[in-house]
């Protein structure tokens, strides 16, 4: 990598591990998806069942069959149905695992992690319900501020999102969102974790590499 580039992320990368220890969140650099995974299994040890959102992010660390083998029970809703009374109470279940893990859709250079869902689950179980929340983020989610936050979310997240879900809202022939008011509509509620919330233990780990959407 140029030394330059590597420079300047090196500079992102400080200041957003800063911002975050400033609001309360625990705050790791890794090094690779490896060391990530190795941070997880660190923080599940004393955790019997773990939650995780419909990420790429994290399934990308190779980290959910290591839990399993842990002897962890994994709520995963990407195993049943989408809509199915099985899929549903997965969900639900997510909300009061002893550990939650999940990506989110943008992280503020000044530590705050912000996220838009449909169902709400993963917001849920980030904020209050599950006693510890890892949030696994690519540097690809790094933003200055919340207003580029957002518009992360409008013109890169959501899209994707909606095109992988294979809805038919109008963003997945612009590339952009149009702010719908298709029934398929994805974005449903919007979450700023500024800081900490007092019941919750979360650490954030970011992977010098782009991941997920
Ligand atoms: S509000 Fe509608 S158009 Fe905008 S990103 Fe969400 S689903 Fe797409």
């Amino acid at each position: 990598m140029d030394e330059f580039v590597k420079m300047h992320q090196n500079i992102i990368f400080e200041s957003t591990l800063s911002s975050l220890k400033k609001n309360g969140f625990n705050a790791i650099l890794a090094n690779s998806r490896e060391e990530a995974a190795e941070h997880i299994m660190e923080i599940a040890k004393d955790c019997s069942t773990v939650g995780i959102a419909g990420t790429h992010t994290v399934r990308a660390l190779e980290v959910l069959p290591k839990l399993e083998k842990a002897g962890k029970e994994i709520f995963d809703h990407w195993k049943f149905k989408i809509g199915t009374p099985e899929e549903v109470e997965c969900r639900r279940k997510q909300g009061r695992a002893d550990l939650f893990l999940s990506s989110a859709n943008a992280l503020t250079m000044n530590g705050e992690i912000v996220n838009r869902d449909g169902c709400g689950n993963r917001i849920n179980a980030m904020t209050f319900g599950a006693r510890k929340v890892v949030v696994v983020v690519g540097k690809n989610k790094i933003t200055p501020d919340l207003e580029s936050a957002i518009a992360r979310i409008e013109e890169v997240a959501a899209p994707i999102r909606a095109m992988s879900l294979n809805r038919k809202t109008p963003c997945v022939k612009s590339g952009y969102c149009m702010d719908c008011d298709s029934p398929e509509r994805i974005c449903r509620i919007t979450s700023i974790i500024h800081k900490r919330p007092m019941l919750t233990d979360i650490t954030v780990i970011i992977i010098p590499e782009d991941l997920g959407y």
